[in-house]
């Protein structure tokens, strides 16, 4: 299969010479529709990866040191080059990633959409607060935001522009510089953002990328850095986060999930079946916050069921650069073999396959159909654990109580849907869910497109949050300047006795509850 022709050898050269490497080491990244390798990606070793974090430290002196507006006329200049240079971006996370046009294309609008919302917020939260100090008049404290240096961001494979430079928006924004670690199979959007961001005027060396498979990378990468921001499995979250508290420095842990959907008896059918398509298959059902577990009032369970299932039997599954296919590859031929044994395990202990379940080679190696399944339990892993790929099972309920106890019995937390036609209603149910996103009569995109709210995972799906003002701040150290401009805080004054000394401060206590003035 012939690859676009944004994607040229120049192009190819000019990104992977971004990769902090000097052994020689090289990956074969490859174009999931067919295998075949789009080229030789550079990996990094420790001493590179070391280097790589000197090189940023260095320059991130200087652009902490620049006025702030300096500093956003770069993220200005990048709003612009992204939309310039959509077709390019969209065309390699469509080669490395397989996913179908329509989810590369939403997939590059993340990133501007991140830049646009912390060029607004940035002048507030990065400014100086002042608080007052303790004593009126006498004493001030103002809060300083610095940054925190270098900040680590290790990406996974499944939005790989979005998550190799959307949360790195902030960081640098905030001051800091970045090293980036995205996945190998999927390094070539985020070094051609990673490119852009130079030629939108970044100074040289403050944004790096190391290359390498994770177990090698991780352990160097958050020695040397200051916070780290990681996106990708509960399983590897946990090694990140016990290596991060080793060292005593912040992480953000943004992990996985087995979202469910409720859907209520007065719900509009037709637009839940679309949304519910689009929840399940999206990105070929690996999005952190699909869903995989649908519950259904018993009222409406056989009609949702009969126009879901048919509906996903006909939505169109294909290896093509445009945006025709509906559907399109899986990551890997590893990944689908991990979809396909989810599907079958099911299947042995009982479930029923409503429509899909198959491999199809025909297309490509790593596609699978949409698959719904009946009748899945939870000692099955695809009633418990994340399958992450184009797999749903379907559960009638009865009462409201027996919904939300099926949607809270997991140990995730990242994403939940409700659908219901008193908005009042399905809010109070959505409010009962124990998840850091629900969205009303949405799947994802209302939640995950506020980029005013924080948003992360509860329970085993992550801890912090990425977008928000959080989003920003976690980057971020406050600084407590304190300034005392007369030698009132020691104690007993002149010849003030410390009984003296004490009922005037129990005194000035009262005074201060009573006028609330700290
Ligand atoms: P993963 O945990 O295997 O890998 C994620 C990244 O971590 C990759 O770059 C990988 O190379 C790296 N890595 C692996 N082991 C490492 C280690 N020991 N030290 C340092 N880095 C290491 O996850 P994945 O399979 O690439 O991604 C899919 C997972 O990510 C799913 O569970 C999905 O739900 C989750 N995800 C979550 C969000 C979110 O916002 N919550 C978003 C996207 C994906």
């Amino acid at each position: 299969m012939s690859l676009p022709t944004t994607i040229t050898e120049d192009l190819l050269d000019r990104i992977t010479s971004r990769v902090a490497s000097t052994g020689g080491a090289t990956w074969k990244l490859t174009e999931v529709y067919s295998g075949e390798v789009i080229t030789a990606l550079p990996q990094s070793s420790p001493a590179d990866i070391e280097r790589a974090f000197a090189k940023a430290r260095e320059a991130q002196k200087v652009w902490a040191q620049w006025p702030l507006k300096k500093r956003m006329k770069v993220f200005k200049k990048f709003h612009s080059l992204l939309l310039e240079n959509n077709e390019t971006v969209v065309d390699l996370i469509q080669a490395e990633s397989g996913k179908a046009r329509r989810m590369a294309f939403e997939e590059t609008c993340d990133v501007p959409m991140a830049v646009s919302h912390y060029l607004k917020r940035a002048p507030k939260l990065l400014g100086d607060v002042k608080r007052a100090g303790p004593v009126p008049m006498i004493t001030s404290s103002t809060e300083i935001r610095q940054p925190k240096g270098v900040i680590g961001i290790i990406a996974p494979w499944n939005f790989p522009f979005a998550t190799g430079l959307s949360d790195a928006v902030p960081a640098l924004l905030a001051g800091n510089a970045v090293v980036v670690k995205p996945d190998n199979k999927t390094a070539l959007s985020p070094l051609f953002g990673v490119d852009l961001l130079y030629q939108a005027g970044l100074p040289e060396g403050l944004f790096q990328v190391v290359c390498g498979e994770g177990p090698d990378i991780g352990p160097t990468l958050i020695d040397n850095a200051n916070y780290v921001m990681f996106t990708g499995s509960t399983a590897t979250g946990r090694v990140i986060g016990q290596r991060a508290g080793q060292n005593l420095i912040g992480v953000c842990l943004e992990l996985g999930g087995k979202n469910p959907m409720i859907v209520l008896p007065d719900a509009n059918i037709d637009e839940t079946v679309t949304a519910a398509l689009f929840g399940a298959f999206g990105n070929t059902g690996q999005i952190c916050m699909h869903i995989e577990r649908m519950y259904i009032h018993d009222s409406i369970y056989d009609d949702f069921k009969t126009r879901f299932v048919k509906a996903a039997s006909e939505l169109s599954i294909g290896a093509a650069y445009n945006f025709e296919p509906e559907l399109g590859s899986l990551i890997s031929v590893d990944h689908k073999d991990r979809v396909a044994s989810h599907v079958a395990d099911a299947v042995e202990k009982g479930a029923t396959v409503l429509t899909g379940g198959r491999e199809r080679p025909d297309i490509g190696p790593a596609f699978f159909e949409p698959t719904i399944l009946e009748g899945v339990t939870k000692d099955m892993l695809a009633g418990s654990a994340e399958t992450f790929g184009p797999v749903v099972g379907l559960y009638p309920y009865t009462t409201v109580d027996e919904a939300v106890a099926l949607a809270n019995d997991t140990d995730y937390g990242l994403n939940a849907s409700v659908w219901g036609g008193d908005l009042k209603n399905a809010i109070a149910v959505a409010r009962r869910i124990e998840s850091g996103n629900v969205n009303v009569n949405d799947i994802l995109a209302t939640a995950y497109a506020s980029k005013g709210t924080p948003s992360g995972g509860v329970k085993q799906s992550g801890v912090g949050a990425r977008h928000g003002d959080q989003g920003m701040l976690k980057y971020t150290d406050a600084q407590n300047l304190a300034v005392l401009k007369k030698q009132v805080m020691g104690g007993p004054q002149g010849k003030q006795t410390y009984e003296g000394y004490r009922k005037q401060t129990l005194t000035s206590l009262k005074v201060m509850r009573k006028t609330r003035l700290r």
